[in-house]
């Protein structure tokens, strides 16, 4: 399938050859024609499907047509981060339209709202917000959404974990009741399916295969001793010059204390929630455009953020979540690439790492830890179906002992959806995000 048999206006299918989006990906091909006939949606996708054009694509074809004045498609995600990035798609793939449109997110200074206050009065045509800072800015009263035809709720799980289901039914109170609403969300447990009646009318339901980590990742797993991790992160650390790694720890304490270990040696810096928006932007810039190589960071920055070329996400933390694993674990080999994903498991997250091989339906290769850290502990004892052999380790132990050995080529890698990107080789100025910023002085994130 192409992106042709759409019949999108010719400026958005422009958009789309700027951006290098050759064929649609399975989401793409399911959601499309179902919004472009104006249906309600509830979707189950992750990020690294391509499901914010899946949105994005068929809202901009209706909204390019329509004569209203107002603001016409309003997108509610979790995080400012996530908001930020759909805009930055939009404004990529809108390049052409020339329909403009604002992220609204919490933090920042004085400067930041008043700018937010003023582009939602003058209403930009899309609004891309967090649910917090957009209530905030309802409640001055001169936010009009009259004019509202489409609104989109993006990794609505996630926003209803975060405690966020008060205020997004408050905003919809603001919203006109003829809309089209789409809810897109990782995962579909029930509370989101109830939640999903009270805003959506008789809505199509779609959904691209969950819980499955992505074709191009070479996944690993370490069993240490906690005492063993710092010894180990260094060690893979220094086994590559890497330009692009992120460690996930668990909490951000822990983040805090790998982060001050970690610098004494490497160019690294630390992600989590005590930054504030200016230092989240300015960390978050440098690892994009590749001056900052490590972040440590909590699960903050494990959904959504599409920084390409990540070559190694470490979970020097096992996962709590299993599905956490798959967000973590995909923030590397987006769209087709190849990337690595390590996980340390310790005795006591032994079962967390059970519960990810279920969900993710892989059985991960055990490396042998190297020499100079020693043996960690034997933890394949207690996995059932799977012996432990003489040595100690699980008897699927990887052969040679060092991280650099070569992986296996993927045969375990699950075949999921496949999204096709085409790497965009043009200079990043003449990127259509780039130019539109460079036009309207917006700081890049
Ligand atoms: P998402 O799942 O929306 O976070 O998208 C993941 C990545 O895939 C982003 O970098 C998109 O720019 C890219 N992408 C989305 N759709 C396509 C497509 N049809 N062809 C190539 N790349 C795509």
């Amino acid at each position: 399938m192409t992106f042709s048999e759409f019949n999108f206006v010719a400026e958005l299918q422009e958009g789309l050859d700027a951006m290098g989006f050759e064929k649609p990906t399975p989401i793409q091909e399911q959601a499309i024609p179902l919004i472009l006939k104006g249906k309600d949606l509830i979707a189950t996708a992750q990020t690294g499907t391509g499901k914010t054009a899946a949105f994005i694509l068929p809202v901009l074809n209706q909204i390019s047509q329509s004569k209203k004045k107002g603001v016409k498609v309003l997108i509610i995600a979790p995080t400012r981060e996530l908001a930020i990035q759909i805009d930055q798609q939009i404004q990529g793939l809108a390049y052409f339209l020339g329909i403009s449109s604002i992220p609204i997110y919490g933090g920042g200074d004085g400067n930041i709202w008043e700018q937010q206050r003023k582009a939602l009065e003058l209403g930009a045509e899309i609004v891309v917000a967090t649910p917090g800072r957009l209530i905030a800015l309802l409640a001055g009263g001169k936010v009009k959404f009259d004019a509202l035809e489409n609104l989109i709720l993006d990794e609505a799980d996630r926003m209803l974990d975060m405690g966020f289901s008060d205020d997004i039914l408050t905003i919809i109170e603001h919203l006109p009741k003829e809309r089209q609403t789409l809810l897109f969300s990782a995962t579909m447990p029930a509370k989101i399916r109830k939640f999903s009646q009270k805003i959506l009318k008789d809505p199509e339901e779609i959904s691209i295969a969950l819980g499955k980590t992505a074709k191009g990742v070479s996944q690993y797993v370490y069993h240490v001793y906690d005492g063993q991790k710092e010894a180990l992160v260094n060690h893979i650390l220094k086994s590559q010059d890497f330009q692009a790694v992120i460690i996930f720890c668990s909490t951000k304490d822990k983040v805090k204390s790998l982060f001050k270990t970690l610098r004494k040696q490497f160019q690294v810096e630390a992600f989590h929630a005590d930054l504030d928006q200016v230092e989240r932007e300015k960390i978050m810039s440098a690892f994009k455009n590749k001056s900052l190589k490590i972040l440590v960071a909590t699960d903050i920055l494990s959904r959504g953020i599409d920084v390409d070329d990540i070559e190694m996400v470490i979970n020097y933390d096992t996962p709590n979540d299993p599905e956490d694993y798959v967000h973590r674990v995909g923030r590397t080999a987006r769209a087709e690439k190849k990337g690595k994903a390590v996980t340390f498991v310790n005795e006591k997250d032994s079962y967390k790492y059970r519960n990810i091989e279920q969900l993710i339906g892989l059985e991960i290769e055990v490396l042998p830890n190297p020499e100079e850290i020693g043996p960690g502990p034997d933890l394949a004892a207690g996995k059932s179906g799977r012996k432990a052999n003489k040595s100690g380790g699980s008897s699927r132990k990887g052969k040679k002992g060092k991280f650099k050995s070569k992986p296996r080529s993927g045969k375990h890698a699950n075949s999921r959806q496949n999204v096709e990107k085409k790497e965009d080789k043009r200079p990043p100025e003449k990127s259509p995000e780039n130019k539109f910023r460079k036009r309207k002085n917006i700081k890049d994130s």
